[in-house]
């Protein structure tokens, strides 16, 4: 099948480079033609687990192009993929800008007919505006599609090739009948397709995100209680975890959710109810919570070392919005370093993969340099500030640790360590919600 994606991002480039993988011909097209550049030679602008040879394999064997030249991207597709970014306007709605100019350019530049469904997350009655945006011009017949993606970052390229569910919102038999077709080896254990129609799959997307948002800041308020009252979250964490109707995952307190999906999706999902007249006083605390919740390690910080941090230099560790991704949209480290700044602190910050593109974010920012090794930034500093949950910060040798600090004080916004093991290495500790 002739696959176009528009969008070359972390959601479009992993879905054209698994479709590829099924067999399909795909072409990637995006507007950014520094992207599209290096994809063409082979180098990939992201970081992502497996990405890179799914890439390298289907280009050479020539099931999968990338070019800016998006109508006739769209001129050769039966079925095109929108996967362009909505990011949120100033008032917290999503942004269609992006999407509704690829129909616009569907509309014009098709030469048959096709389908067109919408990875996009958008809000409810998006499917509509498409289906207007791409009628104005086609001169063919067109069937539109709402499809969600519900991939990982840090584990997209698997939760694309085996997804839980995948849902597909319309009404329209061609475009089931054609979607089954696309989806058909993704499925082959069991059927994951769920169809519905378009406004509620639309919903269904923001609805998966803002529940996961809402366990985040349920358990990172929950610890704040439990520090103040001397208990441990993190055996409250497993006491309740263990019961199968509430589950261990996205329990885990810490320094916020970030990253380009949970807190512009919980903002535009509020955005939705308050044109609708039902404000979500539920997620308007989700989102509170969250904010205050990435200044908790600062706080800790000052309340240890005082406001002025001039001539302290503190480490940083993680600065990736989560382990396993370079990336840095709405990440708490950002918060979290800018606020430090402030104090006068000199952050010395590794991450293992998010450097290049912290150095970006920080380019013009004093008072911010990095380290080539978790240790290395260790050296001289008065404190570690631990952010990203990455694996290796988890099996550092605490002796070790202690002894390339100048003072041996950690604030660990992960709760990676055991607190009695820190102490007995020497380190005097501070973590989320435990004693
Ligand atoms: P991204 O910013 O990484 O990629 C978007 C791409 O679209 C960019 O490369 C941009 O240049 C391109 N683009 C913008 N306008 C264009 C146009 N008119 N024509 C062609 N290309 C254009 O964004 P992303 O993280 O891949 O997210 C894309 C969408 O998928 C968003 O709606 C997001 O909410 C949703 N989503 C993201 C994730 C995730 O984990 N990142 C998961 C599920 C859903």
């Amino acid at each position: 099948m002739h696959i176009s994606v528009i969008g070359t991002g972390y959601v479009g480039l992993v879905v054209g480079a698994c479709l590829a993988e099924t067999g399909n011909d795909v072409t990637c097209a995006d507007i950014d033609a520094r992207k599209i550049e290096m994809l063409q030679a082979s180098r990939i602008p992201i970081y992502e687990p497996g990405l890179e040879a799914l890439v390298e394999r289907n280009q050479q064997q020539r099931r999968l192009t990338f070019t800016t030249d998006i109508p006739a991207a769209v001129a050769s597709a039966e079925v095109i993929f929108i996967a362009v970014g909505t990011p949120p306007d100033e008032d917290g709605s999503a942004d269609l800008r992006h999407v509704l100019a690829v129909a616009d350019v569907i509309g014009r530049y098709m030469t048959r007919e096709l389908v067109v469904v919408t990875k996009s997350t958008v809000p409810v009655g998006t499917a509509r505006k498409v289906q207007a945006a791409v009628a104005k011009s086609a001169q063919h017949p067109f069937h539109v599609c709402s499809n969600p993606e519900f991939l990982k970052e840090g584990a997209a390229v698997e939760d694309f090739m085996k997804p839980d569910r995948i849902v597909v919102g319309t009404e329209d038999p061609e475009a089931i009948a054609l979607l089954r077709t696309v989806y058909a080896p993704f499925q082959r254990n069991h059927e994951r397709m769920i169809v519905m129609d378009a406004r509620s799959a639309e919903l269904t997307k923001y609805a998966a995100n803002a529940m996961l948002a809402t366990r985040i800041s349920f358990m990172n308020e929950l610890a704040n209680l439990a520090d103040r009252l001397g208990a441990d979250i993190e055996h409250v964490r497993h006491g309740i975890g263990s019961d199968p109707r509430i589950g261990y995952q996205f329990l885990y307190p810490g320094a916020g959710y970030g990253g380009s999906c949970f807190p512009k999706d919980v903002k535009a999902l509020q955005s939705t109810a308050r044109e609708n007249g039902m404000p979500l006083k539920l997620l308007a605390a989700v989102d509170a919570v969250n904010e205050a919740q990435k200044r908790v390690l600062v706080e800790k910080v000052v309340a240890r070392l005082g406001p002025d941090l001039r001539g302290r230099r503190l480490a940083l560790w993680g600065l990736a919005f989560k382990p396993n991704t370079d990336d840095m949209r709405e990440a708490p480290s950002r918060v979290i370093i800018e606020a430090l700044v402030e104090h006068g602190a000199q952050i010395v910050a590794y991450d293992p993969i998010a450097m290049d593109e912290a150095r970006r974010i920080f380019a013009n920012a004093s008072g911010v340099s990095f380290a080539a090794s978790p240790l290395d930034a260790c050296d001289g500093a008065d404190a570690l500030v631990i952010v990203t949950e990455w694996k290796e910060f988890r099996a550092q040798d605490l002796d070790t640790l202690r002894d390339r600090l100048k003072s041996a004080l950690v604030f660990d916004g992960r709760n990676l360590y055991d607190p009695t093991l820190a102490r007995a290495a020497g380190l005097e500790y501070f973590s989320i919600g435990r004693r």
